[in-house]
């Protein structure tokens, strides 16, 4: 038996290449389940392995994809049975042990999780690695006290995979949400999607930095990180709270004490790549009843294992609106 996978290599020279190929299935890794992928799809983490930015690979030749969802094809695990569909996101799948953009692969039972009842696997990967990021956050500012009652939530990255999929689930639970974005024409469909206002990320960046500044967030989930988190950092309500996810403006904070000591306000780290299979279950069984893929249609764009290599650039250029699912057959 073979399948074709996107085999990730890098050269003497420290140049990262991928190609597809048609490998054995005795090249598949430890594992006691294996799945055939009915979809994958395209992260910022997927371009960083694929472009070999962020050094994220130790062995190659590698196969990426950080989250997919398929079938069982057979399992040496009691808790899993041929022909049960499931979704797999984090564990370091798709960096440190061969992922998603293949037809087939070879995992740990312990880190997949059965697909919820009324999620297509094609409905799981447009949430992905991004939905589930987004609604981990959401429950993280929830439990912190937040409500729609509390005022307008800033989203960063908004036309982003999580940006994006949080603005539709905060939106459908009632929340004003303020969509910041540096792509304004994208401003109609984040309005569509459940915004009530779109920003500008050049207007709000320009506008004059103070160390505390007039506060108009109860609560902000961010993608982006660095000057964006630092600001909006300074504009969030007393006693409002930060989901910080992601760092696709870049690593860094700038920031200072004043809003943590003079509002009290919490910097709440998230983290989909650990967290415990019960958290992931009540968070897949809540992405189900928030999340209607047929709203997020059209942000959905469907490509295959060769046209990754490109659309991974796009990723890491913050070209991609939405989600690109990964159809490897
Ligand atoms: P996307 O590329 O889909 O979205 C990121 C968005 O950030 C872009 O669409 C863009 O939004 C904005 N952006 C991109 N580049 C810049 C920049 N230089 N400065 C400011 N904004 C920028 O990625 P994902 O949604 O998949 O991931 C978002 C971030 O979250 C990444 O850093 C990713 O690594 C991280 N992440 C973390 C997870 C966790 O477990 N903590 C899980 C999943 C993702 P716009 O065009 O609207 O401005």
């Amino acid at each position: 038996m073979s399948f074709r996978a996107l085999v990730t290599d890098k050269d003497a020279a420290g140049v990262v290449q991928s190609s597809v190929q048609q490998l054995d299935d005795a090249r598949l890794p430890e594992g006691n389940v294996t799945v055939d992928i009915d979809w994958a799809g395209l992260n910022y983490k997927d371009g960083l392995v694929l472009t070999g930015a962020g050094g994220l690979v130790r062995n190659y030749p590698h196969v990426a994809g950080i989250d997919f969802a398929g079938i069982v094809r057979d399992s040496a695990d009691p808790r899993y049975v041929a022909g049960q569909p499931v979704v797999l996101t984090g564990w370091r799948v798709g960096e440190a042990h061969w992922g998603g953009y293949a037809e087939r692969a070879r995992v740990n039972a312990d880190w997949l999780v059965p697909l919820p009842d009324g999620l297509s696997t094609r409905d799981a990967m447009i949430v992905g690695t991004a939905g589930l990021t987004a609604m981990l956050s959401i429950n993280r500012l929830e439990a912190a006290g937040l409500t729609p009652a509390a005022g307008d939530v800033l989203v960063t990255g908004a036309a982003g995979g999580v940006g994006s999929i949080a603005t539709a689930m905060l939106g459908r639970l009632g929340y004003d949400v303020t969509a910041l974005s540096g792509r304004p024409q994208h401003a109609e469909a984040l309005l569509a999607l459940g915004a009530s206002a779109v920003m500008s990320r050049d207007e709000f960046l320009a506008a004059p930095d103070k160390p505390l500044e007039s506060a108009r967030w109860a609560a902000a989930i961010d993608s982006v990180g660095g000057k964006v988190l630092g600001k909006l950092l300074k504009q969030v309500n007393y006693g409002g709270a930060v989901a910080a996810l992601g760092n696709a403006g870049g690593i860094g904070l700038e920031t200072n004490v004043l809003p943590f000591i003079l509002r009290g306000v919490t910097l709440i780290g998230i983290d989909s790549v650990m967290q415990p299979y019960a958290t992931r279950v009540a968070a897949w069984s809540r992405i189900v009843e928030l999340f209607d893929p047929a709203v997020y249609g059209s942000l959905v764009h469907e490509i295959g294992l060769e046209d990754l290599p490109a659309a991974a650039k796009d990723i890491i250029a913050g070209n991609v609106r939405g989600r690109l699912l990964v159809k490897p057959r």
